[in-house]
């Protein structure tokens, strides 16, 4: 067997390729030029989306990183302070774009299970005077990704925006996979995204897109972040073809989720029967399963590797697995079996 190509692969769910009626959707969008404002398939997608989350209208962006960035620029002046999780995506994976690009200085809270600390948020309150920086966004991530994929509580939503429109504040929801969180607790994404000024959510993850992310919001707030997004260089043009796909995801590829979910419980199942692995089960509540390993990750992943199985460490005795549309049941038994013999040998 070839090591180069993998048979089940769980990087990530963003390696999910186009369905074949995306690819079929591409051939067919009509298109223009969405700088110009004149590609129809690219606003059908900015309504549909805004709709699907209950916002005024939306922006497409190339990717989820853009979609935080032009978000939290759009949010703030030069020398503002946000709040993020320690562990959220903008802080640890977009390559430092909140403080080099946006400008403006961030302050950490803790987390349990991703879930926010009320009260370390709250006290990292601050208003703007002559010596302090003000606080003017809360960013907050669901599902979050580093804790293990795991949904933050609608009603924990709900106290955080009290409290930001209580102290003026606006909150953005870095929704990369808020359908995932969406599909496990039963719970519309738009209630999630009525907690919050502006939502974000990626198409290239679970809903299987080659390409793209949406920003979601006032017409107000997305006029000013299509500047912004201009400014980034992510003005595309005959995005459209792009576009179309993301109209199958947004009625086809959302409650299949559910499948995605229902293998992370299987692997994450069987994983922790295997003797030198330790998952926490509380963790796993939608397509992402984390575990530790007695030995090394790095042997792990070489000696998985030779069996077809491809992941990614995320620390020398910490790996993460993701289930997606191109995981199928017999993928995952298939896997499962793969780290039995790899533990043992
Ligand atoms: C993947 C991800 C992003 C960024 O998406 P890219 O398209 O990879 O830039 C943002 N936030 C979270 C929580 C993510 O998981």
């Amino acid at each position: 067997m070839s090591s180069d190509t993998p048979i089940v692969d769980l990087r990530s769910d963003t390696v999910t390729r186009p369905t074949p009626e995306m690819l079929q959707a591409m051939v067919s969008a009509p298109v223009g030029d969405d700088v110009l404002g004149d590609d129809p398939t690219v606003q059908e997608l900015e309504q549909k989306a805004a709709r699907q989350v209950g916002k005024e209208t939306s922006l497409f962006v190339p990717s989820g990183s853009m979609a935080n960035l032009v978000s939290i620029k759009t949010h703030t002046q030069p020398g503002d302070e946000i709040l993020l999780d320690w562990d959220a995506h903008s802080l640890c994976y977009e390559v430092g774009s909140p403080a080099a690009v946006a400008m403006v200085q961030t302050r950490q809270f803790r987390s349990d299970l991703g879930v926010p600390r009320m009260d370390e948020l709250a006290g990292a309150i601050k208003s703007s005077t002559l010596h302090t920086p003000g606080t003017v966004l809360i960013v907050l991530e669901n599902t979050h990704n580093r804790a293990g994929g795991t949904v933050i509580p609608l009603e924990i939503h709900q106290r955080i925006y009290s409290l930001a429109q209580e102290r003026g504040l606006n909150v953005h929801i870095d929704g990369a996979r808020i359908f995932n969180a969406s599909i496990a607790a039963g719970i519309p994404a738009a209630d999630y995204a009525a907690c919050a000024d502006t939502i974000s959510f990626c198409l290239s993850k679970g809903l299987s897109c080659p390409v793209g992310s949406l920003i979601c919001g006032s017409r107000e707030f997305i006029d000013r972040a299509r500047r912004v997004r201009k400014m980034l260089g992510g003005g595309m043009r005959q995005a459209g073809v792009l576009a179309a796909c993301g109209l199958i995801a947004l009625e086809k590829m959302v409650d299949r989720l559910r499948e995605d979910h229902e293998h992370a419980r299987m692997l994450a199942e069987s994983l922790s029967g295997i003797r030198g692995f330790r998952v926490d089960m509380r963790a796993v509540q939608t397509n992402m399963v984390y575990f530790e390993t007695v030995g090394s990750a790095a042997a792990l992943q070489a000696a998985m590797k030779q069996r077809g199985v491809w992941f990614m460490p995320v620390a020398e005795r910490r790996i993460r697995l993701v289930t997606h549309k191109d995981v199928s049941r017999e993928g995952v038994e298939y896997a499962i079996k793969a780290f039995q013999e790899a533990a043992v040998s």
